[in-house]
C-alpha cells in the first residue's frame, strides 16, 4: 500500500465531499495541501487576502448549493478569514475553513502563528475542531460537510496542525469516510399545508416574501408554481431576487415599502424578519400582520412577528406539497380590496420618477443612469455582485435578476468587503457567464488586489466602480491640511482606480460622461479578459426621496 500525507488524504477527502474547487492563500505550513489538492486534477484559486479566500468559499457554496472550500495559513491567516465565518454564519451559507495551524509537538512552546484558532473560529461556525491524527481526517471532514449543508446551512472550521498536514501514513490505516448524503428535506403534516391554505384565503392583502433560503433549497420551480397559481403579489429579499424572474406577474418590488405597510397577511418563504425586512413591525409593516412561515430552522419560528402557520421543512419539499394541495384545491386569489391595483398605481408612479433619473445626460452622473446602462446591456443570465451603501441599495432597485442565486451583495451581516471574494466565486463557478462586480469606491478598497487574482486566472470579471469620493459621497476637493482636516468619510477625489487593472495587464476605462460609460460598456463586454470601468458619480447624487430610512428600526 501506497503511503499518503496529511495534507494529501486533506485533499481525497475534500474531493470525495463534493467540494470542487478551493480559495485560498498559502504559506507554511498548507502549501502541501494546496499542491495535494492540485495534484488530484482541482482547481486552486490563490487569492491576496484571506478574506477574499472566505468570501469565495462561501459564495461558491451558495452558488453550487454544496460545500466549497478555503485555505488559509496559521495565526493572522486564520484570523484575517473569521469576519468570512461571521459572514457565512449570518447569510446561513456554508463552506469550510480550513486553517493550517502550530504543530502539535510544540504546544505552548512559542511555535511560529500560534493562535486559539478552534476557539476562535467557535462564536461563527456549526462546526469547529483540530485534526490530532492524521488516520482521522476523513471523519472530521465527512462531519464537518455533514454539520455545513444540513438544516440552516453554516460554515465549519477545521484546524490542521503544520506536523499532521505533513505526517505520513500507510493508506490501509486511514478511516476513509465515503460521501455524505444529500441533505434531508423534511417536510410538513397535510394538515398544515391546509391550514396555511385556510389562511391565505381569508386575506385581503396577501404578499409573499421570497428569500435566499429558498434559493439555497432549489425551490425556484416551485415558489414560481406557487405565485402563479395562487396570483398573490410577492416581492423578494435582496438575494432571493431571481427564485422567481423579476418579469414574473405580481412581482411588487418596485412597490416594497407600499406591500410591506399594507399587506395583512405575509407568506415568508426562506427568510427573516430581521433587519432587513425591518423586523417585520410597525411603521414598516401592520401592526396586526399574519404570517406563514416556511423554514428549514424551528427556532427561526414567531422571531420578533408570531407565526400564525409554521411550516417547519425543506423550502422545496414544502413547496412542492402546498402546490400539490393547491392542485387538488385549486384557489387562487381574489382581490376584492383592490390590492393588486394600488399596487400598480404605485409601481407606475415609483416608474415615472425614476426615468426621469435614468435618462438624465449630466456630467458627474448620478446612480440611476448608469445602472441603467448597465441593465440593458447585461445578459439575462448574468451573475450580479454588488456592495457599496447607495450604490448597492439604488442597484437593488434597477438591476434585475431573472435567475436564481445570481445577485449577491453584502448581505445579512451588510459586509463591505464581500465584492472581489464573490466575484472571482461567481467566475469560477459560471464560466459561461457575463459576472459584473459594481463596486462603490470605499468597498472595493477593501480588496482591490483581487483584480489581479481574476486576471492571472483569466476570470472574465466586468469591474465596475462607482466613484463619489468617499464614504457616501466624499468631498468633490481635500482640504490643505493633513488628518486634523480631513473629513472622515473622505477619499482621493477621482482616483483612478481604473489604473489597478491596467497595472496587471487587464483593460481599464475612466468615464465621467453617459457617453462616456457606454462606450466603456459595450467594448468591455468585447473583451476577453477581466476589464474594470471607473465611474465618476456626482458627490451630490443620493437615492430618490425615501418614506422611511433604510436602517429604521
Ligand atoms: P434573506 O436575507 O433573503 O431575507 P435570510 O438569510 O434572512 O434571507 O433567511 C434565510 C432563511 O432561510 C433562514 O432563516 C434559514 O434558516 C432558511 N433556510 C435555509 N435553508 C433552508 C431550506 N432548505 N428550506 C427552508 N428554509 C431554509
Amino acid at each position: 500500500m501506497a503511503e499518503l500525507s496529511g495534507a494529501q488524504i486533506v485533499a481525497k477527502s475534500l474531493k470525495t465531499q463534493g467540494v470542487q474547487e478551493m480559495f485560498g492563500l498559502v504559506g507554511v505550513p498548507v502549501v502541501p495541501i494546496s499542491i495535494a489538492w492540485m495534484q488530484e486534477g482541482m482547481p486552486f484559486v490563490g487569492v491576496r487576502h484571506e478574506q477574499a479566500a472566505g468570501y469565495a468559499a462561501q459564495a461558491a457554496s451558495y452558488m453550487r448549493t454544496h460545500l466549497s472550500a478555503a485555505l488559509v495559513v496559521s495565526g493572522p491567516g486564520m484570523t484575517n478569514a473569521i469576519s468570512a465565518l461571521g459572514n457565512a454564519e449570518a447569510n446561513c451559507w456554508p463552506m469550510i475553513l480550513i486553517g493550517g495551524a502550530a504543530n502539535v509537538t510544540l504546544s505552548q512552546m512559542g511555535d511560529f502563528q500560534d493562535a486559539p484558532q478552534v476557539e476562535a473560529a467557535r462564536p461563527f461556525v456549526k462546526w469547529s475542531d483540530q485534526a490530532r491524527d492524521v488516520r482521522l481526517i476523513p471523519r472530521l471532514i465527512a462531519q464537518a460537510t455533514r454539520a455545513a449543508i444540513n438544516g440552516r446551512p453554516g460554515p465549519v472550521y477545521l484546524d490542521l496542525p503544520g506536523d499532521i498536514i505533513d505526517a505520513v501514513v500507510d493508506e490501509s490505516e486511514v478511516q476513509w469516510a465515503p460521501e455524505v448524503e444529500e441533505p434531508a428535506r423534511p417536510t410538513v403534516s397535510g394538515e398544515s399545508v391546509e391550514a396555511a391554505i385556510e389562511a391565505l384565503k381569508t386575506a385581503s392583502n396577501p404578499l409573499v416574501i421570497v428569500g435566499k433560503g429558498m434559493a439555497w433549497s432549489r425551490a425556484e420551480q416551485e415558489v414560481r408554481e406557487f405565485v402563479d397559481k395562487t396570483g398573490i403579489p410577492w416581492l423578494a429579499t435582496p438575494m432571493g431576487a431571481g427564485v422567481v424572474p423579476a418579469d414574473a406577474p405580481n412581482n411588487a418590488a418596485a412597490a416594497r415599502t407600499h406591500v410591506l405597510k399594507n399587506a395583512d397577511l405575509v407568506v415568508l418563504l426562506g427568510a427573516r424578519f430581521n433587519w432587513i425586512l425591518h423586523f417585520g413591525r410597525p411603521p414598516r409593516f401592520r401592526e396586526d400582520l399574519r404570517v406563514i412561515q416556511l423554514d428549514i430552522e424551528p427556532s427561526e419560528i414567531g422571531a420578533n412577528v408570531p407565526t400564525e402557520v409554521p411550516l417547519v421543512g425543506d423550502g422545496k419539499a414544502v413547496m412542492g406539497q402546498v402546490n400539490e394541495y393547491l392542485d387538488e384545491h385549486p384557489w387562487k386569489f381574489e382581490d376584492t380590496s383592490e390590492w393588486v391595483a394600488s399596487i400598480n398605481a404605485e409601481i407606475e408612479r415609483k416608474a415615472a420618477e425614476q426615468s426621469e433619473w435614468m435618462s438624465s445626460d449630466e456630467a458627474p452622473m448620478n446612480y440611476y443612469r448608469p445602472l441603467k446602462e448597465i441593465q440593458e446591456r447585461m445578459p439575462r443570465d448574468a451573475v450580479f455582485v454588488t456592495e457599496g451603501e447607495n450604490t448597492m441599495a439604488i442597484a437593488r432597485q434597477v438591476i434585475q435578476s431573472y435567475e436564481p442565486r445570481s445577485r449577491l451583495d453584502a448581505g445579512t451581516w451588510g459586509t463591505m468587503g464581500v465584492g472581489p471574494g464573490f466575484a472571482l466565486a461567481a467566475q469560477v463557478v459560471n464560466p459561461g457567464k457575463r459576472v459584473i462586480a459594481l463596486e462603490g469606491d470605499a468597498a472595493f478598497g477593501f480588496g482591490p488586489t483581487e483584480v489581479e487574482t481574476a486576471v492571472r486566472h483569466k476570470l472574465p470579471i466586468t469591474w465596475i466602480i462607482f466613484n463619489n469620493n468617499g464614504i457616501g459621497g466624499g468631498p468633490d476637493e481635500l482640504p490643505e491640511g493633513g488628518p486634523g482636516e480631513m473629513p472622515p468619510n473622505a477619499l482621493v477625489p477621482r482616483a483612478h482606480y481604473e489604473m489597478i487593472m491596467e497595472a496587471f495587464g487587464g483593460k481599464g476605462y475612466y468615464c465621467a460622461s453617459p457617453e462616456e460609460l457606454e462606450a466603456a460598456l459595450d467594448d468591455s463586454f468585447q473583451q476577453e479578459g477581466s476589464t474594470l470601468i471607473n465611474v465618476e458619480i456626482s458627490t451630490k447624487a443620493q437615492r430618490r426621496q425615501q418614506q422611511f430610512r433604510w436602517l429604521q428600526r
